[in-house]
């Protein structure tokens, strides 16, 4: 998936270790050829290149990350679009070529007309599941959730085998469950936004929950003097500009926190405020400002921090 994973376990040998590594490799590796855009011959990118608007039969797996995603897209007001895509790759951050220089309003239109959440849904039927497009050239792109996902998925392969005192992660998704090998609660840190690894921010217990960091602060790249984010604005069609450089969010799974971190990420400060509170999410925002950062947190984030 581009990116590292992690298990932690308190207790096992060096033998079941080797085994379920591998369990946990073969189970990563059918993740990805199943959500990839990156490669051509997984089932969502097949679904990307028919140009057709038949339901096309998916995994029950699918289904469920994207009906959760078109539930978030819907509360985050569009800032949360798996459809993206198009936008993504024309402004570099996808399989397709970085561009050279920034791309134009009529390029950024053209891809727009490709996306959209309202031409995109999921049937459940007795005989399976189904995804439909109305747009021929409509494309999924699920980079941000797969990472949640396929931490849910490596916790359910641990509870499968038994074992119920782990931290599993993949990318930037975090779920842990029980204590670590010292007998004490799984600890995460946040960290701060700098592009200098392991500088602390806030540390959480995050009691059996999933964490997701969406930021801007990592991931771009400078053209002309100014940061470019991976993070775009469906609305706009360009990467976010405003002041917020990080979203932090727990949930009950990590898919959620995966899905819910991008939007907020894309609404920039202010709307992400309100929306944490409305939704009473756990949410934890870091904010830049002319001389540093500030930090803001939803009061259901107080309850997972750790002082
Ligand atoms: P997040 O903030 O969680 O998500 C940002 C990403 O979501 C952006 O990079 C963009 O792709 C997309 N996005 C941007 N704006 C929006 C928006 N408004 N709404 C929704 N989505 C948006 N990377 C590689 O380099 N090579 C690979 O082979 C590769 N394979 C992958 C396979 C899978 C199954 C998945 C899930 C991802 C893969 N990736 C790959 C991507 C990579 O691992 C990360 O998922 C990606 O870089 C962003 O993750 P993040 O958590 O950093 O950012």
């Amino acid at each position: 998936m581009g990116t590292v994973w992690r298990v932690k376990l308190a207790e096992v040998d060096q033998q079941r270790a080797t085994e379920l590594r591998q369990l946990i490799q073969q189970q990563l590796n059918d993740d990805d050829l199943e959500l990839s855009t990156w490669k051509t011959d997984s089932v969502l990118s097949r679904f990307n290149q028919y140009q057709g608007n038949q339901p096309q039969k998916i995994s029950a797996n699918m289904a469920d990350i994207i009906t959760l995603a078109l539930r978030i897209g819907r509360k985050t007001d569009g800032a949360m679009d798996i459809t993206v895509g198009p936008l993504v790759n024309l402004w570099g951050f996808g399989p397709g070529k970085s561009p050279v220089s920034p791309p134009n309003q009529a390029q950024i239109d053209r891809a727009r007309a490709q996306t959209g959440l309202q031409h995109l849904q999921v049937i459940e039927t007795v005989a399976g599941q189904y995804l439909q497009k109305d747009v021929p050239t409509l494309s999924v792109d699920l980079s941000t959730m797969g990472e949640g996902f396929a931490t849910d998925h490596l916790a359910r392969l641990m509870e499968s085998e038994g074992i119920n005192n782990y931290l599993v992660s993949v990318g930037g998704a975090v779920l842990t469950r029980g204590h670590n090998v010292g007998g004490a609660a799984w600890r995460v840190a946040i960290q701060k936004p700098t592009d200098r690894e392991n500088a602390v921010q806030a540390v959480v217990d995050l009691q059996g929950h999933g964490i997701s960091t969406s930021g801007s602060y990592r991931n771009y790249y400078e053209q002309n003097g100014q940061r470019v984010s991976h993070v775009i604005d469906p609305n706009s069609g360009r990467p976010v500009q405003h002041k917020l450089v990080s979203a932090t969010v727990i949930a009950t799974t990590a898919l959620e926190a995966d899905g819910w971190d991008t939007g907020l990420m894309v609404m920039g400060p202010d709307k992400a405020k309100a929306l944490a509170l409305k939704e009473k999410l756990a949410v934890y925002l870091i904010v830049k400002q002319e001389d540093g950062f500030s930090s803001w947190m939803s009061p259901q984030f107080n309850a997972f921090i750790r002082r």
